[in-house]
């Protein structure tokens, strides 16, 4: 799952985007408001941590535009603000969370997981398609039995086709969703992840649909 982080503090961005990388996120950064709107018409990232004090243009405005232009990203607003005003306008423009900062990290990794979830239509902390479970807390996949830990990278890339059971996910749309932009990827990257997986989950826990891409199956 590929974040994209609006920060405009860079001991915070640097802070927090070890963290998430530590957990697994793929984690791109910019600086300002513009930066911000610019690169979430590109539509590459599944969530987005938004300062809201920010050069140029502020977050609130940025959020604003999003949620106008019928951009539906989950957002999590990550602000010093903590007047009680900003807070319910944040919410009101359409973010789907906010933490206070100073925060700790795993409270900012626990509403990650609660916000995407949700977004998935899934209330339940486990995810899963009645075959495999995955628990995105401790990066485990439990399956025929026996339960794995995954490798950061084996868990992104299952996390993102058991949020879509049922959906083909292309070669490109894995790699979107596990590399950040300063991240080299390898050609064979997907097909050596899914191979370590089925080794842990079993060869038929990922199909391929030749020429098209990747599923899980819908139970
Ligand atoms: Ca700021």
């Amino acid at each position: 799952m590929r974040i994209l982080l609006v920060e405009d503090d860079t001991m915070i961005a640097d802070a927090v985007t070890v963290a998430l990388r530590d957990a697994a996120y793929a984690v791109d950064w910019v600086q300002d408001g513009m930066s911000a709107s610019r690169t979430l018409t590109l539509g590459e990232h599944q969530l987005v941590l938004l300062d809201l004090g920010l050069p140029g243009r502020d977050g609130l405005e940025v959020l604003r535009r999003l949620r106008q232009s019928g951009n539906t990203v989950p957002v999590i607003i990550l602000t010093a603000r903590d007047r009680l005003e900003d807070r319910i306008t944040g919410l009101d423009l359409g973010a789907d969370d906010y933490l206070v900062k100073p925060f700790q990290v795993p409270e900012l990794l626990a509403r990650l997981r609660a916000v995407t979830r949700r977004q998935s239509g899934q209330a339940a902390p486990l995810l899963g398609n009645g075959r495999i479970t995955l628990d995105p807390s401790t990066h485990e996949a439990h399956a025929n039995d026996t339960t794995v830990l995954l490798s950061a990278r084996e868990f992104s890339l299952l996390q993102a086709l058991l949020l879509r059971p049922g959906a083909i996910l292309t070669r490109r749309e894995l790699e979107e969703q596990i590399y950040g932009w300063n991240e080299e990827v390898e050609s064979n990257a997907v097909d050596f992840l899914i191979h370590g997986i089925r080794k842990k989950l079993g060869a038929d826990s990922i199909k391929n649909i030749r020429g098209a891409g990747w599923m899980v199956e819908k139970s």
